[in-house]
Order: C-alpha cells, then structure tokens, then sequence
C-alpha cells in the first residue's frame, strides 16, 4: 500500500524526503486513522496535542474534531509544510519541538488530552515523559505491538516491568486493536497496536512520591534476575537484618523477585521505607 495513496498529485510531489531515523512511518489507511481519533472519545471542544503528526494524515483528522489541536512535529521540513497547509486554520498550531524538550502540560495551557504515531526510536521515553503531571485526561498511542505487551502485562511475565509499574501506579493502560506493518509507509519491521492511556482518580502514588517511585522501580528492575533480599540491600544499603525488617514491614517475601510484585508492593515497598 502506498502512503501518499489519495494524495492528491502536487501535494504528493511537495511532500519532504522520508527521514527513517526519526521513525518517519506514514500511515494513510483512512480507517485506522479514524479509529484512532474515535478513540479519543472528543467531544469537540478539548484542547488535543499530537506527537509527530508527520505529513497531517491524522492531524486532518483531528483538526476536524477537536477545539484546539497542538501538533509538535521535530521534522523541520514537515512542520513548515504543515504550518502552511494549516496557516488558515485558528484552531491548530504546529510546534516545531523534540516532544521531549517540551513541557505538554504547558504548552497546553490547561485540560489536554494526547494522541500519537509515535516515533518508535523513543516510545518509552516518550510515555515515561506524559506521565509527568499535568497529564492528558486520555492518552491514545499507536506504538509497537511488544510496548503495547509491556503496558498491559501482568506481573511474572517477562514482559512485565519498569513500564508497566509506573504506568500502573497512575493510569489504567489498554490495548483498543492491532495495526499491521503493511498499513505504513514506509512499513516498519515491527507490528504495532493502538493504546489508551487513562489516569486514574486516584493514582498508587502521590505526585510529591512520583519521582522516588520510579527511581525505585526502574532500579529493582535493573536487577530483575535478583531476589528481593539482595536488591533491597543493594538500593538502600542494608545489611541482612535491616533488608529483612524492612522486606516484613512491607509485607514482601525476601525471596521473590522484582518481576513477581504488583504496582502496589512496590508502593508499600517505597513506604515502608
Ligand atoms: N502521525 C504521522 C502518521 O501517522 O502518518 C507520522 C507518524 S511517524 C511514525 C512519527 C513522526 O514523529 C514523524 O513525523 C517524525 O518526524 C516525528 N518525530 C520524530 N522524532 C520526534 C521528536 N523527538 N519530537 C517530535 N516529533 C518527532
């Protein structure tokens, strides 16, 4: 399938080289494109951010359904094609930006919520870097299939881990359907999935614990292989005893390993401490 298919043939012409090193995957299926917008659930009046919109084929979309729509797209070629194609559109502005030099919740300035093609180079930073608060109200990803795996997974499954635990402790994550690789332009080597992101009413951990969480959890997964004696020893430098007392108080067996706990063990964990 080609992705400048439907386009007409000087639009077509004037579009940028494809850049592959800043996962530069255009997806043109109409279908899937609105079906990752309706899984937006807008309303009509949010204020919608996208990440990487690329040649526009969702941001078309989008800018159709949502009150305001801030498309951050690194590709400079791109984002000046897109300003122009939009210059008479009130409601959309093209941020010239790398997604992770940029503060989401600022630059919305208010409710947002998230969509976005992700480049596949950098999806988990770019997952761990919406988790900061102010977060969207809904988040919808097309990301990896095997991203999409992590955020779902449960725990004991391989995988399961840093991931999925700091997305758990503040959203609910779920998996909406599956995107082959032939629906890109240039196709990827990966088969993808769209996701939902949804913060919870009331997160595991405060936004004051946020941060110590994740330095925990990123931690213990560093030594997924380790029992929980031996990591709790080595993060917090106890000996035996003091890794025991602590392990009780938190009601975790000393002998299990990181990859076993839920979200919320790791909370009691970050407590007990
Ligand atoms: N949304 C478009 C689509 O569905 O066809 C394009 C998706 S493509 C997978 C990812 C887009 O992210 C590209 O346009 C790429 O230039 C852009 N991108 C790559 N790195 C970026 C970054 N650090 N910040 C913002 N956009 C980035």
């Amino acid at each position: 399938m080609s992705g400048d298919r439907g386009a007409p043939r000087e639009r077509r012409a004037a579009f940028p080289p494809t850049r592959k090193s800043l996962g530069q995957h255009f997806l043109s299926d109409r279908r899937i494109l609105g079906r990752i917008a309706d899984a937006l659930q807008l309303q009509g009046g949010e204020t919608v951010l996208e990440i990487g919109p690329g040649r526009g084929a969702l941001t078309d979309i989008l800018a159709e359904r949502a009150g305001r729509l801030i498309a951050i797209e690194y590709d400079r070629a791109l984002a000046a094609m897109l300003r122009e194609r939009y210059a008479r559109r009130g409601n959309v502005l093209i941020a010239e930006a790398d997604v992770l030099e940029v503060s989401l919740g600022d630059l919305a300035a208010g409710p947002y919520v998230l969509v976005g093609n992700v480049p596949y180079y950098i999806t988990t930073p770019i997952l761990f870097h919406a988790l900061a608060p102010p977060r969207a109200d809904r988040a919808v990803y097309l990301v990896q299939r095997e991203v999409a795996q992590r955020l779902v997974a449960k725990p004991g499954g391989k995988e399961y881990g840093a991931l999925t635990v700091n997305v758990a402790a503040v959203a609910r994550a779920e998996t909406l359907f599956a995107v082959p690789a032939g629906a890109f332009a240039p196709p990827p080597k990966v088969e993808s999935a769209v996701v939902r992101i949804t913060p919870l009413a009331t997160p595991l951990v405060t936004h004051e614990e946020e941060h110590r969480f994740r330095v925990l959890v990123q931690s213990a997964f560093g030594m997924r292989r380790k029992q929980m004696r031996r990591v709790v020893r080595s993060l917090f430098s106890l000996d035996a005893e003091q890794a025991d007392t602590l392990l009780a108080r938190a009601g975790i067996d000393g002998q299990v390993r990181p990859e076993v706990l839920s979200p919320e063990q790791f909370v009691g964990l970050m407590r007990a401490r």
